[in-house]
């Protein structure tokens, strides 16, 4: 048997690492863009200088040897043609498999304003050469920008701040990081980044890049004519899933590939998993992308286990689930983040330091938000994945712990 992945982060280390786990003898060949293998959870630390390269590496420095691994390195699939069962590499070489996993992520997305494509100076935050470009360009720059607060944005925003760079933060929405925080929360990151010298621009809209004789740029108008100055501009308004490669073939796409519970695109033999994929979610029981890291190792094991033939769905395809430690303060969002209507009902426990708020509807868990002291959050995690009725719990909401949920049954086995 041939197995053949593309990609070498989360999901295609994780599939390889399980397909050896399950099949000593078989060829496993995985084919990266990237010519090493990092997290891009951590680029923010590269830029801000706390780590290097080599501490972004998250597997063990003999991983390929060990596992029998043939790494193509630094080489970019060009296309996939399911009816040769091959693949072509852009110097043309092909590549056969039986099976194959598209692991191949996502890219930065760089929205339409004027100037943003031509000018220099501007970059994504995604890959390793993103991050090292901009810790390059920083040490000549007082001033950069960033285009959107979310979790990338405010990375960026970070990173460049540690480096001694006066940060703009722009933001189309009324707060910052709008997708994992309500008010209250984001103003209290907030008012630590103002602190921390990163100056914030909510409800605010980039209209146009701003170059140099040298067509450097130097600053960003918005909408409102408003001019920000900055020598870099880093852009962070999304990313789309890398599905170039799959052009002109029959598997069936959206946003992402789309899978079944297996990991399984529309065409047999044919897998993928991580932020290219567009599976279930279970949060919202819809066809969603599903980017974040631990769903790329988890997807990544499943492929794995369904192409060495051992029928395994993915049953925790949870992505409503946001953990963040920004200067000091950490926070922990599941489900919900604002009631949605009068039919759900909010508990919110603060005290100086902490932050806590449940939203329930029919007595179950939609949301949970803490903030501060985060020991103990993941129960409720779970409590609204498995949608459990709190009816006899409400009393003591704010304290609940797995140890309320365990139960023994007849047969003395404990279930949740
Ligand atoms: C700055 C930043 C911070 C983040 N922080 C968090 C966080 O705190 N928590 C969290 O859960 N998630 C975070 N994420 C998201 C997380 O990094 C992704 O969900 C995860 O990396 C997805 O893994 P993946 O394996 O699907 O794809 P990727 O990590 O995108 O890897 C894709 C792989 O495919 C290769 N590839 C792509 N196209 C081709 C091609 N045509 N040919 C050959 N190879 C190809 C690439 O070289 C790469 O090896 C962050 C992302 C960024 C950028």
């Amino acid at each position: 048997m041939r197995y053949v992945i593309v990609g070498a982060s989360a999901a295609g280390i994780s599939a390889a690492k399980k397909l050896r786990e399950l099949d000593d003898d078989s060829e496993i060949t995985i084919i990266s863009k990237d010519d090493k293998v990092y997290s891009r959870c951590m680029l923010h630390y590269l830029i801000g200088g706390q780590r290097d390269v080599e501490e972004l590496n998250f597997i063990p420095k003999d991983f390929f040897i060990e596992n029998k691994i043939n790494w193509i390195k630094g080489k970019t699939v060009s296309s996939v043609v399911p009816n040769q069962k091959s693949l072509i590499l852009e110097d043309g070489k092909s590549i056969f498999y039986d099976k194959l996993l598209l692991a191949t992520g996502a890219s930065s997305f760089f929205p339409p304003i004027e100037n943003l494509s031509e000018t220099e100076g501007i970059y994504g935050l995604r890959n390793l050469d993103d991050a090292l470009e901009i810790k390059d360009s920083a040490k000549e720059i007082e001033q950069a920008i960033v285009i959107g607060a979310g979790l990338v944005g405010i990375d960026a925003a970070i990173g460049l701040a540690e480096l001694g760079v006066k940060v703009s933060v722009i933001e189309m929405a009324d707060r910052i990081l709008p997708l994992q925080l309500d008010d209250k929360l984001a103003a209290k990151y907030q008012a630590k980044f103002e602190e921390s010298g990163i100056e914030i621009i909510t409800n605010a809209r980039a209209n146009k890049v701003l170059a140099d004789n040298e067509n450097y740029v130097r600053g960003l108008e918005l909408t409102d004519g408003q001019i920000i100055d900055g020598k870099l501009i880093v852009v962070a308004t999304g990313v789309r899933p890398n599905i170039g490669l799959i052009k002109g073939t029959e598997i069936e796409v959206d946003q992402g590939i789309i899978v079944d519970e297996y990991q399984q695109s529309s065409l047999e033999d044919i897998y993928a998993a991580g932020d290219v994929a567009q599976s279930k979610e279970l949060f919202t029981n819809e066809l969603a992308l599903t980017p974040i890291w631990p769903l790329a190792i988890k997807q990544g094991e499943v492929a794995a286990c369904n192409m060495v033939g051992i029928t395994t769905r993915l049953s925790d395809n949870f992505a409503y689930q946001n953990s963040m430690r920004f200067l000091g303060l950490s926070t922990i969002t599941y489900g919900l983040i604002e009631a949605e209507d009068d039919g759900y009902q909010t508990l919110i426990r603060e005290d100086k330091d902490n932050y806590q708020k449940l939203i329930l509807q029919n007595n179950k868990l939609k949301g949970a938000i803490f903030q501060g002291e985060i020991n103990g959050s993941g129960v409720y995690g779970r409590l609204i994945k498995d949608k459990i009725d709190l009816s006899d719990k409400l009393d003591d909401i704010f304290n609940l712990t797995y140890a309320d949920f365990f139960k023994e049954n007849k047969d003395g086995v404990f279930s949740y």
